[in-house]
């Protein structure tokens, strides 16, 4: 071969070699550079796997302690806005207890604002005081719904319910139409933050009966007041309601559920957990700090 041809082809490998590693070089740079973790992230995943090793070594016990511990944050509000990164890893947390030590029921979510089982209560309130449901529909009149105006502000020929009771809440005013030939009195459904204000009196204050604002079941649509609710029409619904998911929140006293009784209040809550309550004959509030709150 001739040694020109031959010195040639020997730069031009040379020449392609450093052109591909010098290629391979800036890709792998340019590739690590767009994963390189923010120090934001860093700090977010070190401290969430610190506590997720924590938590899987543990016991059952342990997880509870977290568990609890995590209510306690999110009840007395440390996780509020601009602390993204605590909100992030507390809820990575509780995904992680969930899935490791709770049953079916204990998996509920009673802490998220939009939950269907949302857990408010005199001393526990939303996570945004303000929150206003994003999937609200009017109900109106109908051959088995009557809507009445109690302690609604609002004047309105409908009241506002989420999409999520809507199917319920004609479901068992069909059934107690059907058993009472009558259609079912609602008088009071929605009341935004504002609406609590404004139905929130000294009155109220003195007798513990209304719920502060922020604080009701009635803010996050979920919740129906029915009109009437004694006698028969009251066992009735005693023993029906849960089969339409509807769970009565105050039955026990003040003393158990921290406001008096309230015949006509039913707030919505998911299948099993309605089928639980009824059968324990608990409230709410009572299985919640049951389970919960006696451990803080
Ligand atoms: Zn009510």
């Amino acid at each position: 071969m001739n040694p020109n041809c031959t010195t040639a082809m020997y730069w031009v490998f040379v020449v392609s070699f450093l052109a591909c590693c010098f290629f391979f070089v800036d890709t792998t740079t340019y590739a690590f550079t767009i994963y390189q973790p923010t120090p934001k992230d860093v700090e977010i995943s070190e401290e969430l796997n610190e506590r997720i090793d924590d938590l899987l070594i543990g016991q059952e016990e342990k997880a509870w302690e977290y568990h609890d511990k995590l209510l306690r944050m999110y009840n007395t509000r440390i996780a509020r806005d601009g602390e993204t990164w605590r909100m992030y890893i507390l809820s990575n947390l509780i995904d992680h207890i969930n899935s490791h030590y709770l049953s079916d029921i204990e998996k509920l979510d009673f802490i998220s604002d939009d939950s269907v089982t949302k857990f408010v209560s005199r001393n526990v309130p939303y996570n945004d005081p303000w929150y206003v449901p994003k999937d609200l529909v009017r109900l109106y009149d109908s051959s088995t719904v009557l809507i009445a105006h109690g302690t609604s502000s609002a004047e309105w020929p409908f009241h506002l319910i989420r999409r999520d009771i809507y199917d319920a809440t004609i479901l068992l005013s069909q059934a107690y139409a059907k058993r009472f030939n009558e259609r079912l009195k609602i008088n009071s459904a929605f009341r935004s933050f504002e609406m609590q204000r404004d139905n929130y009196s000294e009155q109220c204050r003195l007798n513990k009966i209304c719920a502060y604002p922020g604080f009701s079941e009635h803010q996050w649509g979920l919740t129906i007041d029915i009109w009437g609710m004694h006698g028969e029409k009251y066992l009735w619904m005693k023993k029906s309601a849960h089969k339409f998911w509807f769970h009565q929140s105050y039955q026990h006293g003040y003393e158990h559920d921290h406001y008096h009784k309230e015949p006509w209040h039913r707030r919505y809550v998911d299948e099993s957990f309605a089928t639980e309550l009824h059968e324990t004959w608990m409230t709410f509030t009572q299985w919640y700090e049951e389970r919960f709150a006696s451990k803080q």
